[in-house]
């Protein structure tokens, strides 16, 4: 099995009385489509929080890359191309300036591919951000998150909210990304439909536990080919997209 890209040891992170995430640990090498699943408030977000180095661990640890994303940031962040779901993009700025100014951070950053995505995904060079619709500003956040070709992709509920549309070109470019030899895909998401259309493996996590996390194939298996959805509910008792706050 090749080196993990991400490995999480024993991560406990508590916000006050709620325990977000609870002893978690998680082991995944590199080149495959993980798909992070869960219900609203099960710790998926804290958790890739915990990767980006965006909070310390406060027991365990957490490694990507081998680093430590709190020690190390430039050393982790300069590998990850990160879509959060807020998709916090400067909205004064245009869709030009916004590559250009990405650009500047990632000496990685492949120009032709940065203006093949911007065609693909039909953004205006001089629209402004803040006057893109939803849809538009994912599809720019992800040519930022794709255009440096990171070694890891992070995406946190990239389709909420999305059409259908946009989900499909959200896909699809995560299935191009992977197809770059060796590299790696981390996303979230409570649509098990959509995981089970792109993830070669799956982990489910549940009120701060890691209730599963197994190649897809082999959950199908051991199911007799049932949906993701229907095994969500085997191993936690309810629907990932149903489900709300534990
Ligand atoms: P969603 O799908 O709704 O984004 P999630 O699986 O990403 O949910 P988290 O955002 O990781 O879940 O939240 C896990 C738990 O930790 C929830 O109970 C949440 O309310 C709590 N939590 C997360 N961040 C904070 C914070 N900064 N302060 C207090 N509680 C928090």
């Amino acid at each position: 099995m090749s080196e993990s890209v991400i490995a999480v040891s024993d991560l406990t992170r508590r916000f006050g009385a709620t325990t977000a995430l609870d002893s978690v640990s998680l082991s995944l090498p590199r080149g495959a489509v993980y798909g992070l699943v869960g219900a609203n408030g099960a710790g998926k977000t804290t958790l890739i929080k915990h990767l980006l180095g965006l909070l310390r661990a406060e027991g365990g640890s957490v490694r990507v890359f081998g680093l430590d994303p709190v020690a190390d940031p430039v050393g982790v962040l300069s590998r990850i191309g990160y879509l959060s779901e807020e998709n916090d993009l400067p909205g004064w700025m245009r869709v030009d300036e916004l590559i250009r100014y990405s650009r500047a951070f990632h000496p990685a950053w492949d120009d032709d591919y940065a203006e093949e995505l911007r065609q693909t995904f039909a953004l205006d060079a001089a629209a402004k951000i803040k006057h893109l619709s939803k849809g538009q500003k994912a599809r720019a956040g992800l040519l930022v998150a794709l255009a440096y070709r990171p070694e890891l992709l992070v995406l946190d509920e990239p389709s909420s909210g999305l059409d259908p549309i946009v989900r499909r070109d959200i896909l699809g470019a995560v299935i191009r990304t992977i197809a770059d030899e060796g590299r790696t895909v981390l996303f979230s998401s409570h649509l098990l439909e959509e995981v089970e259309q792109v993830a070669d493996h799956v982990t489910m996590i549940h009120k701060g536990t890691i209730a599963l996390s197994a190649p897809l194939k082999a959950l199908k298996a051991w199911h007799r080919g049932a949906s993701l959805d229907e095994i969500f509910v085997a191993h936690v008792g309810s629907s990932a997209a149903s489900a709300t706050d534990a």
